[in-house]
């Protein structure tokens, strides 16, 4: 098995969800795993990826390939698994990787397997873990066909970073394709946030109607700053206007699995649930105590919200401080 892991970086940053399907690879024991960096400036990361367990990275250097395009970087995929001979193709979800992936699939011929949650060797077969029937079960999915492509869902394995050796550096000869020139950023706007995104984070704070208006978001805001957590919301809230849709999780939003899932004032609908019940453990502060999101919680608190919320980010605060 010769494994290819599409690492996708923003700025300096090397996404968090990428280094664990890395990390993953890495365990997969069979044959060296590679890894693939395209952008402008994206050499000096290579060090950094080898640590999570790339024996060899790949960089694809070029101004041209500084906006995220995916059709650029379907390009030097598409080169380095035909030149390299790869059979496996991995990628964490994102915007950009899932259109990666969708493109290199269309221009190899390839099979595409999305939204995987884990992958493991079974009788010498690669075998993709997809949840399925609004996540209540695992499918075992497999390919026909090489290379086998497979996206992940966010959070699906966590980066480990090991000691990691001098990786073997091979620059990528970037030739674009004449159609993959035809598209332009114009412009780029970049969201003012401060601690972790939450694809990335391992904590998410999450409020729902029962914050009661716009601005108690602070609540979960300061309750997430004290977690070292992001912010998510449910889509009532994005739709009322209360918070950005970047933060809607469920069906029609993001799908997340980090280590602590706080949920204020949430009624748990199903469409809320499938983006968040495989998160490790689920809290939830709610005054019904008949609210849905108690079925599939580890720790449910029945009381206000704006009682508790305060009380526990003080706590935390005051023991961060001791
Ligand atoms: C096609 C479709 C797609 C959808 N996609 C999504 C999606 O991606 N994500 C999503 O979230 N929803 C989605 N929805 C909407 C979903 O069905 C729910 O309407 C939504 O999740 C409810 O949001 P909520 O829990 O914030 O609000 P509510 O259901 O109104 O719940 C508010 C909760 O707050 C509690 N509460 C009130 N006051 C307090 C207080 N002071 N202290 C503590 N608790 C309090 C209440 O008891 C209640 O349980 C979708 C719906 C459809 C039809």
């Amino acid at each position: 098995m010769s494994t290819l892991v599409f690492v996708e970086h923003h700025g300096n940053e090397l996404q968090k969800g990428s280094l664990g399907v890395l990390s993953k690879a890495a365990t997969l024991g069979e044959g060296d795993v590679a890894a693939v960096l395209v952008g402008a400036g994206v050499k000096a990361l290579a060090s950094e990826v080898a640590t999570y367990g790339a024996a060899k990275v790949y960089v694809a250097e070029d101004a041209s390939l500084d906006p995220p395009l995916p059709q650029s970087r379907v390009d030097v995929l598409a080169k380095v698994v035909r030149d390299g001979g790869y059979d496996t193709v991995l990628f964490a979800n994102s915007v950009l990787a899932a259109d990666i992936a969708a493109g290199l699939a269309a221009r190899l011929d390839a099979g595409l397997n999305w939204d995987l949650v884990d992958v493991v060797q079974q009788d010498g077969r690669l075998v993709g873990k997809r949840p399925a029937l609004q996540d209540s079960v695992l499918v075992d999915v497999g390919w026909t066909s090489e290379p086998r492509l497979a996206l992940f869902r966010a959070g699906s394995f966590d980066a480990t970073a090991g000691a990691g050796g001098e990786p073997q550096i091979e620059d990528v000869a970037v030739e674009l394709e004449e159609h993959s020139r035809g598209a332009k950023v114009v412009d780029q706007q970049l969201e003012e946030s401060s601690g972790p995104s939450i694809e990335d984070a391992d904590v998410i704070v999450a409020g729902g109607r029962g914050l009661g208006s716009p601005d108690k978001f602070t609540l979960a805001e300061e309750l997430a700053r004290a977690l070292g957590g992001a912010v998510g919301a449910t889509r009532a809230v994005v739709d009322a206007g209360w918070y950005p849709y970047a933060s809607q999780i469920g069906q029609t939003g993001k799908t997340v699995s980090p280590k602590l899932y706080v949920a204020l004032g949430i009624s748990g609908a199903i469409q809320h649930k499938v983006g968040m019940q495989s998160s490790n453990v689920i809290v939830a502060i709610n005054k019904d105590a008949n609210a849905p999101i108690f079925e599939f919680s580890d720790l449910g608190v029945v009381g206000d919200l704006h009682e508790i919320v305060p009380k526990l980010t003080a706590l935390l605060n005051q023991r961060k401080g001791a």
